[in-house]
């Protein structure tokens, strides 16, 4: 298993490029682009987790996907395309999704040198992983556990029926191994935790989890309070500044530490929000992703065609791939008022704005589109990233 074809082929993924990252498009370009493709390719798993952002869809059978020639045909119409990201459910659950929806997939992304991620749980069989996994840039997982206790409540709680708690601590101990192992044979995982009043105060020990099972990339985020998630308790914006204080004070400097959906703008009213945006661009290894959803990225859905823009369910499909090209859907979404409110830029600070659900969540009385970053973290006589206030 080895990575290094692909590697050679395409810019390796490092703090300073990450190709799912909208701010490249959008300073460069004066304007955003479609360069990311996301695919829901199952509604199969066999976990609930409580923080699941689409636990509601999830089924126990489900329908034919459309032919994937078919979702070929409409990523070939999209020039601008970076990456593809595959989700579900759990995508590598169902043998016949993996050899007729993820594998193809990747093979032309590869054929395109378009990057790719693979969002799973990795609690499946090592071999059900091997024989494809060299083909993904970035094994995403998710890890918001102290032990194998919390892996089967956190997993099991929206079951519906009682799960023995060594079943919670068999899968756990797997996902640990085949971590390992996937990040010893050179695979780029990166394991997401979602910050909530239950995983915050155990971020370092989180942290030091994920940089002990090799993996490269620690990325942290908000609970997104949607689907599963929308009843659950959203951690503070003081907890959020002592959380995310507390893992760069205490983090591994080789493990690369990615804020997404970040709740604090270089706009902020308060200094130490502002401080902390600063510190985010100073630190080595640290980087702060502007929000892909709606800004490069729509999803598909390859039962139903439909396309959307992650994580906003209320929004209605904006179209489906069976008559509408995805550029041409994208455009769609940027006239939307929603994207509009929350679409502002500003340059010096590189900020392109909230995520929408997060915005929602902390920021309801803010109007966006009038404020305006009081710190820089760009130079621009140097075209260097330098913060100052
Ligand atoms: S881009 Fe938007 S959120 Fe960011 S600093 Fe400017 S006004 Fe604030």
């Amino acid at each position: 298993m080895s990575p290094t074809a692909k590697e050679t082929k395409k810019r390796p993924l490092s703090p300073s490029w990450d190709p799912w990252d909208p701010w490249y498009t959008r300073s460069q370009k004066g304007r955003y682009e479609l360069t990311s493709v996301e695919f829901t390719v199952t509604q199969l798993c066999n976990l609930r987790c409580e923080h699941c952002a689409v636990g509601e869809t999830l089924v126990e059978k489900e329908g034919v996907a459309l032919p994937v020639e078919s979702m070929i045909r409409r990523l070939d119409e999209v020039e601008t395309l970076h990456t593809i990201s595959i989700t579900g459910g759990e995508p590598i659950l169902n043998p016949r999704v993996v050899k007729e929806t993820i594998r193809p997939l990747l093979r032309y992304a590869q054929s395109r040198g378009v990057y790719t991620q693979l969002n799973t749980n990795l609690t499946l069989p090592l071999s059900r992983y091997e024989d494809w996994v060299e083909d993904v840039d970035v094994l995403h997982i998710s890890y918001n556990y102290r032990d194998a206790k919390d892996f089967h409540r956190i997993a099991f709680e929206k079951y519906g029926k009682d799960v023995p708690l060594k079943t919670g601590e068999a899968l756990y101990e797997r996902m640990v191994e085949n971590a390992q192992a996937l990040s010893k044979a050179g695979v780029f995982v990166s394991a997401e935790s979602l910050l909530s009043p239950f995983t915050a105060p155990h971020i370092g020990q989180m942290h030091r989890d994920i940089a002990e099972m090799g993996c490269r990339r620690h990325e942290v985020h908000p609970l997104y309070p949607s689907d599963f998630a929308q009843g659950m308790e959203m951690i503070s914006l003081q907890q959020y500044r002592e959380t995310v204080t507390h893992l760069l004070d205490n983090r591994d400097p080789d493990v690369w530490v990615l804020f997404g959906t970040l709740p604090f703008y270089p706009c902020s009213d308060q200094e130490e929000d502002r401080d902390l945006w600063l510190r985010l661009h100073r630190e080595e290894n640290v980087t702060v992703r502007q929000d892909p959803d709606g800004r490069n990225r729509l999803n598909v859905n390859v039962f139903t065609g439909d396309v959307i823009v992650t994580d906003f369910g209320d929004v209605p499909p904006l179209g489906n791939v069976k008559r509408d090209r995805l550029v041409d859907v994208f455009a769609r979404w940027l006239d939307h008022p929603l994207a509009e409110q929350h679409h502002c830029f500003c340059e010096q600070a590189r900020c392109a704005g909230p995520n929408i659900l997060v915005s929602q969540a902390y920021y309801s009385q803010w109007n966006f589109q009038k404020r305006q970053a009081q710190v820089a973290v760009f130079n621009k006589k140097a075209g260097d990233q330098q913060a100052s206030e």
